[in-house]
């Protein structure tokens, strides 16, 4: 490899670091291992309605696809972690945000910063070709972070690094032209460790590194638009979007440092929300508050869904009057997640209130869950 190549890869990884990526590593362009145990993960229905996996699954063949000509992978990082005090200071009776979900959109923070690492690649060699992606494009993130030297992909699917624990999000910029690459992530430090396969609240892991989408958290209520199966609601408890706990119980992020970027940081406002607030807001309300945040993304009818499942789950006294809004909701998801968390509190209030929708209400899906939601009832 030339002095060239080298110096070339080290200012890049530079001005990365100057730009608040963490890590940074470089790797070739190839067909990563991980495509044959995708393949795999699809056929067994693990993505769930998540189609737009198995619509591009020839494209995470190579990055090639995603860049013409790609030769070489800069893989980045940038941590999320916040103090531990920090994590702890949730109101009681609030529902959780995924950390990573606790600021505004890490996509547009991440691509103003790719966007600026490509400018000072084009310094460095005007005729490059070179495309920064985060999350959406059809690429391995993990797999190529591994193979670039970032670290190694956990039993809980998650890329963990030995200093940096797991709260961090990938990003990575493709390019045509040669890198000096790094020596990939041979050893796993999992070990014997189970813990996040034990903590997973839903029994999501079919085994270690195999995660059956269908039933994890963070798909239950961000991916699917249905309603949440009635056997995982329990254990959804008091997430409203998405879920840290095969994270939280990983000894590698006991001492991960944390994130000095304001702009990524995980604010205590936004992760740690009010169930009962959320379900009085209307469209407007919601865009209002959400529109520039991950939790757009469910829209409002995901979202009041899942803040109707933690009300069922936690129960709070003041959590009825809430509920006696969003059972007569526009939304049918809205009313049956309503229904469902109505029947769970039991009571004559919550009783009375799901025998005055079933009078009015016509959707079948509805009714069959206020019929469920009565039979609790009359069962105890
Ligand atoms: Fe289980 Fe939560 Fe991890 Fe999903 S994110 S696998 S639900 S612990
Ligand atoms: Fe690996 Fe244990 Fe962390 Fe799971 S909790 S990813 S098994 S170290």
């Amino acid at each position: 490899m030339s002095m060239e190549i080298a110096a070339r890869t080290e200012s890049l990884k530079q001005r990365a670091r100057q730009l608040g990526f963490d890590l940074a590593g470089a790797c070739p362009a190839v067909t990563p291992a991980g495509v044959t145990r995708l393949a795999e993960w699809l056929q067994h229905g693990f993505a769930g309605e998540m189609q737009y996996i198995e619509r591009r699954r020839q494209a995470y063949a190579h990055p090639d696809h995603v860049l013409d000509g790609c030769r070489s992978i800069l893989m980045l990082s940038m941590n999320y972690s916040v103090a531990a005090e920090q994590k702890e200071s949730r109101s009681a009776g609030h529902g959780r945000v995924a950390r990573y979900a606790g600021s505004r959109d890490y996509h547009d923070v991440i691509r103003e910063k790719l966007n600026a690492l490509t400018d000072f690649l084009r310094t460095l060699a005007p005729a490059a070709v070179a495309r920064g992606v985060v999350d959406t494009a059809p690429l391995l993130e993990r797999e190529f972070a591994q193979l670039a030297g970032l670290g190694w992909i956990g039993k809980n699917t998650m890329l963990l690094n030995p200093r940096r624990g797991s709260y961090f999000f990938l990003a990575a910029l493709l390019t045509d032209l040669e890198l000096a690459y790094d020596e990939p992530a041979a050893t796993d430090h999992c070990g014997s460790c189970t813990a996040c396969l034990d903590a997973c609240p839903t029994d999501a892991f079919v085994g270690p590194h195999v995660l059956d989408s269908r039933k994890c958290i963070s798909y239950l209520t961000i991916e699917l638009k249905a309603p949440i199966p009635r056997p995982l609601r329990a254990g959804v408890g008091n997430w409203l979007f998405g879920c840290d706990v095969c994270q939280e119980v990983c000894p590698w992020n006991r001492f991960a440092p944390q994130t000095v970027d304001a702009a990524i940081a995980p604010q205590d406002h936004a992760t740690s929300l009010d169930p009962c607030e959320l379900l009085r807001l209307d469209d407007e309300e919601f865009r209002r508050r959400f529109r520039e945040t991950p939790l757009w993304r469910p829209r409002r009818r995901g979202i009041l869904r899942n803040a109707a499942i933690v009300l069922g789950n936690t129960r709070p006294p003041h959590g009825v009057a809430a509920l006696a809004i969003a059972i007569n909701d526009v939304e049918p998801l809205i009313r049956g997640a309503a229904a469902w968390a109505l029947g769970q509190y039991g009571h004559d209030m919550a009783q009375t209130l799901l025998r005055q929708r079933a009078d009015v209400e016509h959707d079948a899906e509805v009714r069959e869950e206020i019929e469920f939601a009565l039979a609790i009832r009359s069962a105890d």
